[in-house]
């Protein structure tokens, strides 16, 4: 497993960000044969160079939509109402959606990296960077978005790149 280093990660992201965006456009206007094998192997490569205890840039950078049921499961854990939770914690975005006022989020141990609330956190977070949710072109606006904050999105994007490079797509 390689270590995740989030400041030369973020000069990746800046300097071949475009890059690889133009490459995902160019992929979503002519999807190859066989693109969700493909994003399966790109997926399997991207974890095997990719552990999340050393980046937790998902925590620190973004936040997790909650659910009604997320926020019942999580306040009950916390003994508090959801109520209680919603004031502390959350606020409404534009889109209706729950979301963390703060960032980091206030349930990420920043000295491990580790979710205090792991076996309870929120339905999104368990999920993330949702690679599996749907393989497919549909799925790829998911890629534009993410590689400039996940590691894992960022080489799994890289992956395919290079199996266009060797003539594979
Ligand atoms: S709830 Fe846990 S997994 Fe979700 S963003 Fe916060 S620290 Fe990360
Ligand atoms: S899901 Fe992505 S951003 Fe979150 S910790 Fe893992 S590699 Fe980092």
């Amino acid at each position: 497993m390689v270590t995740v280093n989030l400041r030369s990660f973020r000069q990746m992201v800046l300097k071949n960000r475009r890059r690889m965006r133009s490459f995902l456009t160019r992929l979503e206007k002519n999807v190859p044969k066989g693109m969700k094998k493909l994003q399966e192997e790109a997926d399997k490569g991207a974890w095997g160079r990719t552990d999340c205890l050393d980046c937790a840039n998902c925590c620190k950078t973004m936040s997790p939509t909650y659910t009604v049921e997320d926020i019942r499961r999580i306040s009950a854990h916390l003994n508090m109402t959801p109520a209680a939770f919603r004031e502390k914690w959350l606020y409404k975005d534009r889109t209706g959606d729950w979301m963390n006022v703060k960032q980091p989020c206030q349930f990420l141990d920043l000295k491990t990296n580790k979710c205090d609330i792991y076996a309870v956190r929120p339905r999104d977070c368990a999920g993330f960077p949702h690679h599996n949710k749907k393989m497919g072109p549909d799925y790829m606006h998911m890629y534009h978005q993410n590689i400039e904050y996940c590691p894992a999105t960022y080489r799994l994007v890289e992956n395919i790149m290079e199996k266009a490079a060797d003539g594979g797509l």
